[in-house]
């Protein structure tokens, strides 16, 4: 159930709402709008008639949410979220936020000439793994915490902001410093464990589509993080497994104008892991610009036929910078920019 107070509410009458709802045995997550108070009520299901709290002093409006996902949906927050990773970058409002880097970090002349490429090309973001849920085990598992802190050196040179996946909650502490958004990537949605754990921090997470989730199921695990208090959550269609083999997934297009409005989250494109093909990477990322998503996350190495891991779907650098080129033509027909 969703309560909106009325514009003006005072903070007495919000609080009354509260604890009403508290008595009641709601959870309650409250949203600050521009011009509303919002307030999410969560739980199982208690004997109430809602009616009871449209009576009340201050408020305007009680909706039910019939959809399984409460606290991710359009009501929720109608204007929807801005997820803020500091220093200027926010991924939701009217830029196009492109995170750009190597599927995983190898060496310091690796990370530091991606970086300093991608950023000259207008990406605000570097990504990079240093944790990879690799299909095989006897494939490059990632350089761990030494890769994270080369990846943090590179992008603070170049003024940029850091993702890359966290696999496990026990690696959460260790890569606070290093990561300015937490990337839980399509073999993990569904790890609960790691999404209630990432709930208790209030750094932002990119969530990405599982290989085989529904829209729906994506955010369903989106609430499990925001059901914590984090409600920094940026979704990414990253292409789903269907009967197509040419590419190495299907991306889903149409998942983003579809989340758009079930629900108030960023959602990202990423068009590398959606096919597999460098040379069908730049289509598809001005295909996501144009459908309306608030960002790209694209692989990009200095080097892609030596890359130790999804070398045949990164970007060289010059062709990721003449897609930023295109992208900023693009962007404008739709209200959007691209720096
Ligand atoms: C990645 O970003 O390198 C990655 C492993 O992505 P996904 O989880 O979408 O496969
Ligand atoms: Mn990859």
């Amino acid at each position: 159930m969703v309560i909106v107070m009325q514009e003006g509410a005072s903070e007495a009458q919000i609080q009354h709402v509260i604890d009403r709802l508290v008595a009641h045995g709601f959870n309650v997550h409250r949203s600050t709008g521009e011009s509303h108070t919002v307030l999410g009520a969560v739980g199982v299901h208690r004997d109430f008639d809602h009616r009871d709290f449209e009576l009340l002093d201050g408020v305007r409006e009680v909706m039910r949410i019939t959809q399984p996902f409460k606290l991710a949906s359009r009501q929720f927050r109608p204007e929807g979220t801005i997820v803020d990773l500091g220093h200027g970058v926010k991924i939701g409002g009217p830029e196009v936020v492109v995170a750009a880097g190597p599927c995983s970090v190898e060496s310091r002349e690796q990370i530091f000439c991606v970086a300093e490429c991608v950023a000259k090309a207008g990406a605000k973001i570097l990504r990079g793994g240093a944790f990879k849920p690799r299909t095989s085990p006897y494939a490059f598992q990632g350089m761990g915490e030494p890769g994270l802190k080369l990846m943090r050196e590179a992008a603070d040179q170049f003024r940029l902001s850091t993702v890359s996946e966290v696999m496990d909650p026990s690696q959460i502490q260790m890569m606070l410093p290093y990561v300015d958004m937490f990337q839980v990537g399509a073999r993990n949605m569904q790890n609960y464990y790691l999404l209630r754990a990432l709930g208790e921090i209030r750094k932002p997470v990119l969530l990405k589509r599982g290989l085989s989730a529904t829209m729906e199921e994506l955010l369903l695990s989106a609430e499990y993080i925001l059901s914590g208090g984090n409600y920094n959550v940026v979704l990414c269609e990253r292409g789903i497994r269907t009967f197509e083999t040419y590419t190495r997934n299907t991306f889903d297009l149409a998942a983003i104008p579809v989340i758009k409005k079930l629900s108030h989250l960023p959602i990202i494109g990423d068009p590398s892991h959606a096919t597999g093909r460098r040379d069908k990477v730049p289509p598809m990322a001005r295909a996501a610009v144009a459908a309306g998503a608030d960002g790209l996350i694209i692989e990009v190495h200095n080097d892609p036929d030596r890359a130790l891991s999804d070398g045949a779907q990164s970007l060289e650098p010059s062709t990721f910078t003449q897609l930023m080129a295109e992208l900023r033509i693009i962007a404008p027909a739709i209200g959007r920019r691209v720096a």
